[in-house]
């Protein structure tokens, strides 16, 4: 079996899963459960999100967040920003990697920002030449929801997902994020999807996010890092989803992918018993 010695965790926890909670987590229980992954080791974590506060309540501290968020040498803060106004209120409160999103599917596209896809990756470009030129060193991660399947549309064409990727190449995109969004695929399309685009786009750096709705996340993990993959997302104490995506539950749980991955013989540079204490 084809596997990495090394893997980077990017745990959402503070995005994907405090965006999905019911109530809002306080400022300070952010920043202590943010400090105790790093305790543990995690070196990348995505901390917020600069979407408008109406829409996600839950994430309205999002420069408090960065602002109070002590600075960790070899430790990365990234933040999702949805449209121009996001990158702008990133930019300002000093985020330097910022993970844009668009859908594969139209109707996922139009739920989650309104719009469709085309004018979304229209967007984009707009928003990428902002930050280039305000910080021409910011990292730009574009993560392209349901590119594996839709929860409205069903499986998406894997036709979709190439012709979404030209186009935030066209605009000097070279880190995407492959996204099941409705934790809907299985390991066969994961390794088949990845082994082709990796093949097709030599020159970009891929990562997987992974939902458990299916209990596959594990699974499909696998089929990534078979086919390569060695950037994952995924949050502590696998919770999160989408607002926009029905019927989806949480993210691959951190604590079970290094689980995993460290009984394999990976390196992920995380102290598990030290994880599993934080997540409790
Ligand atoms: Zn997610």
């Amino acid at each position: 079996m084809q596997l990495p010695q090394k893997v980077l965790i990017t745990d959402v926890v503070a995005r994907d899963g405090f965006q999905n909670e019911d109530r809002v987590i306080p400022t300070q229980d952010k920043i202590r459960v943010i400090e105790g992954l790093v305790q543990a080791g995690v070196t990348s974590i995505e901390v917020t999100s600069f979407v408008h506060p109406r829409v996600v309540p839950q994430l309205a501290d999002a420069s408090e967040v960065i602002a109070q968020l002590p600075r960790h040498a070899g430790v990365s803060y990234s933040a999702l920003v949805p449209n121009i106004k996001g990158a702008q209120r990133a930019l300002a409160a000093g985020v330097t990697e910022l993970h844009l999103v668009v859908s594969a599917s139209e109707s996922h596209n139009r739920a989650n920002l309104n719009r469709s896809t085309q004018e979304t990756l229209a967007q984009l470009a707009e928003v990428i030449s902002y930050v280039q030129q305000e910080n021409p060193q910011a990292v730009l991660v574009t993560c392209i929801s349901t590119v594996f399947h839709c929860p409205f549309e069903g499986r998406t064409p894997l036709a979709r997902a190439l012709w979404v990727i030209e186009g935030l190449l066209k605009m000097g995109i070279r880190n995407i994020n492959l996204a099941d969004t409705d934790g809907a695929a299985n390991p066969l399309q994961i390794w088949q999807t990845i082994s082709t685009v990796k093949e097709r786009f030599p020159e970009v750096t891929w990562s997987l996010h992974l939902h458990n709705t299916r209990d596959m996340a594990l699974a499909n993990a696998l089929a990534g890092l078979q086919a390569g993959i060695t950037l994952f997302d995924c949050a502590l104490g696998g919770i999160g989803g989408c607002p926009f995506a029905p019927g989806a539950t949480g993210n691959i749980s951190t604590e079970d992918l290094v689980h995993m991955l460290h009984e394999m013989g990976i390196a992920t540079g995380i102290d598990l018993a030290m994880l599993l204490s934080k997540g409790e």
